[in-house]
């Protein structure tokens, strides 16, 4: 009796992702219930976050158009022209203008052209979501409300719907803010109607559509609006914490961030173990000084062991990264400790780096970017190693302050009749 609200649209959640696949050694291990891979534990589970930020109920103009021009990385006129269709939309819908700014930069890094995962346009804005609903200039979708799917219409008049249009900027933020607004008040309905995984936000039925599979692409989205609101201004990102003698701060904007990777985890199948943590984040991302120090690496790790080179930054970047060994482009700095022991940290598969050795780092400034270079099959991650009195710690649990790394504890919700009442009609 029931037709899908939404197409439900199937995401491959690795291409997003820097997870690197479990190797066969540990599946077998677990099998056997001996040591389950640390991998496991990479899942942040929606309990794990803190309330996201609210946005600012007037939003400048000027400091939005900052805050994408520095997450998107693009021109400042394109940001101009972008913030200004995300301002105009999003007033119009009643939508907060800082998620669809995340939305585009998600999807596509802000670039209009795209077509994707079943979607299109700047936030691969999924076409099926139309198929049949907007009749007349006007959206039509369904809403639970007192024990009855009751039809709402959201009018739509601006622009005129057609696939080939979400291919330009404006049109497509237009309906991007309108699907939005429709999602917005169909979420609850679609919880109730269909088996869900946890999730925290109505912006994971963009990705999932009415059925949503994992809560991993709307923790994506909801970093970067994070990282958006930390340029604009209004969010001041978490403050430092002292511990051990070091004052820290996180390695990249818009925490918490998601481990994906601890220390110990195999690599090459079972060959080597990995080193470090891997944080999950998109190439070009800042990566930030954890504490103030100063630079006592910065350069290329070439093939082979105890080969890495430091040299100026300018020569470093122009290294091509298939001539890297597995760590690729990187920085190390000894950080600044009121006690007696020694910590240094290495942010490693830069895309570029941004300080010499020997300069003096402040808490949270840029070092460099994020890249893959050295890695041969990962998509871009920051990965960062501690070391204390030269030996390795687990970094993750000395900034877990600015990290999501519980071990899942996913619970499945049971799917509950349609609405009570319209169950027993
Ligand atoms: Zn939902
Ligand atoms: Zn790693």
């Amino acid at each position: 009796m029931f037709r899908a609200l939404f197409a439900s649209l199937l995401i491959a959640s690795s291409a997003a992702t820097g997870v690197s696949v479990d190797s066969l050694p540990w599946k077998e291990r677990a099998r056997r219930g001996v040591t389950p891979s640390p991998e496991a534990s990479l899942r942040a589970h929606v309990d794990d976050w803190p309330e996201e930020p609210p946005s600012p109920t007037n939003v400048d103009r000027a400091r939005f158009e900052h805050a994408i021009r520095e997450v998107c990385q693009i021109k400042p006129k394109a940001a101009s022209t972008l913030a200004g269709h995300i301002l105009e939309s999003t007033r119009e819908f009643g939508v907060d203008p800082f998620l669809v700014g995340a939305l585009a930069h998600r999807m596509t890094r802000c670039q209009p052209d795209k077509e994707d995962l079943g979607g299109r346009g700047l936030t691969l804005l999924p076409k099926e979501f139309f198929h049949g609903h907007l009749r007349d200039g006007a959206y039509r979708y369904h809403v639970a409300q007192r024990g009855a799917l009751v039809e709402r219409l959201l009018p739509m008049p601006r622009f005129r719907f057609g696939p080939a249009k979400l291919f330009r900027q404006e049109e497509n933020v237009y309906f991007t803010a309108a699907l939005l607004r429709v999602l917005e008040e169909q979420h609850e309905t679609l919880d109730e109607i269909f088996e869900q995984e946890p999730h925290r936000h109505y912006v994971s039925h963009w990705i999932w559509g009415d059925k949503v599979r994992g809560a991993r692409a709307e923790d994506r989205v909801l970093t970067d609006r994070r990282r958006l609101l930390e340029h604009y201004g209004s969010h001041r990102g978490p403050r430092p914490v002292r511990k051990h003698g070091l004052e820290l701060g996180p390695p990249l904007e818009g925490s918490p961030r998601v481990v994906s990777s601890f220390p110990g985890a195999d690599r090459d199948q079972g060959l080597r173990r990995h080193r470090g943590i891997d944080i999950e984040s998109v190439r070009g991302e800042p990566v930030l000084a954890i504490a103030a120090g100063v630079v006592t690496f910065s350069g290329v790790d070439y093939p082979g062991r105890g080969t890495a080179r430091t040299m100026p930054k300018a020569k470093a970047n122009a290294v091509p990264s298939r001539r890297m060994g597995k760590g690729g482009r990187f920085v190390c700095i000894r950080h600044d400790v009121d006690g007696p022991d020694d910590y240094v940290s290495c942010s490693m598969h830069l895309d570029r780096i941004e300080v010499e050795i020997g300069q003096r780092v402040a808490l949270g400034e840029r070092i460099g970017t994020v890249g893959r270079t050295g890695m041969r099959v990962s998509s871009p991650h920051l990965h960062l190693e501690v070391i204390r009195n030269g030996r390795r710690i687990d970094g993750s649990k000395l900034l877990e302050d600015f990290l999501v790394r519980h071990p899942p504890k996913y619970v499945k919700k049971r799917k509950r009749p349609l609405v009570a009442s319209a169950a027993a009609r």
